[in-house]
């Protein structure tokens, strides 16, 4: 099977594999209980142009939902065409599930920690992940798959991220901090972002409601009450904020110069 190819097909330039001896314990962990055969992950991703951080907010929002929609289309073919070849795929959905954990949200399977593992880049203070050419503005989406190394290691895209170091890199981060002072609503700490905080989050959470929000969650209710919503309220909702993505001095790639 050629990857690659698939990859091509797809218009699809950025992606790599993290097998779970790449990833934390936690981080393996959640693959194994979202999909127990999972061997690796195959993380891809399509960064949102710079230029629409200058649209407004609903315009913003359509341009980043189509990526992100037209990534799990493509994670939803890349499981068939596995499956197909009689491995075993599960593609990790976009919307949803998430999981509370330390009183904070998190996804399911964390694919930012997935892309660093697989070299797409590396974790920013502002908990983003910084690529070296995209800076914060990649959308991710991912396949968890039955066997690793799927992407073999004498391609041109293995040999360019093994020659790439910087993109491995954590001090694509400049530490700059930046990204905490410029949130307008306090969200990002040393522990990460306060997603209930988040200014693009919280309208559809209120603060009273962020406690039972979380309860809701951390039991599984609030998640099968609003699947089948889920993508009626990601259609609805608009980005409100991406302050965290372009003050970021990184926010173009690691050798962008903001005017
Ligand atoms: S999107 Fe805005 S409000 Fe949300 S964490 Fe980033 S800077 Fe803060
Ligand atoms: S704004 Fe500065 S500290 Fe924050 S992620 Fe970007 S480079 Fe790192």
């Amino acid at each position: 099977m050629d990857l690659h190819a698939f990859f091509r097909d797809e218009a699809i330039e950025t992606y790599g594999e993290a097998s779970l001896t790449a990833l934390s314990e936690r981080d393996r962990g959640y693959v194994k209980e979202f999909f127990p055969p999972g061997e690796s992950v195959i993380v891809f991703g399509e960064a949102v142009p710079a230029e629409a951080y200058s649209l407004n907010a609903r315009d913003q929002t359509k341009i980043m939902l189509g990526i992100a929609e037209g990534l799990n289309d493509a994670a939803i073919r890349l499981e068939s065409m596995l499956d197909g070849e009689g491995i075993p795929a599960r593609h990790i959905p976009l919307y949803l599930p998430i999981r509370i954990e330390d009183g904070r949200v998190r996804g399911v399977v964390r694919l930012k920690q997935v892309a660093a593992a697989a070299g797409l880049g590396a974790p920013g203070k502002s908990t983003l992940l910084l690529n070296r050419e995209h800076g914060a503005r990649l959308i991710l989406s991912g396949v968890v798959t039955g066997e690793s190394n799927l992407i073999k290691t004498n391609s041109v895209q293995k040999q360019e991220n093994a020659e790439d170091h910087a993109n491995q890199n954590p001090d694509i981060c400049i530490g700059c901090g930046k990204c905490i002072k410029a949130c307008p609503a306090g969200a990002i700490g040393p522990d990460g972002v306060e997603v209930f905080r988040c200014r693009t989050i919280s309208p559809w959470v209120p603060g009273p409601v962020v406690p039972i929000a979380k309860w809701l969650i951390g039991r599984q209710l609030l998640l099968r009450c609003i699947a089948p919503i889920a993508p009626w309220i990601a259609k609805t909702a608009t980005i409100r904020c991406s302050r965290c993505v372009t003050e970021c001095p990184v926010f173009g790639g690691r050798n962008w110069t903001q005017e």
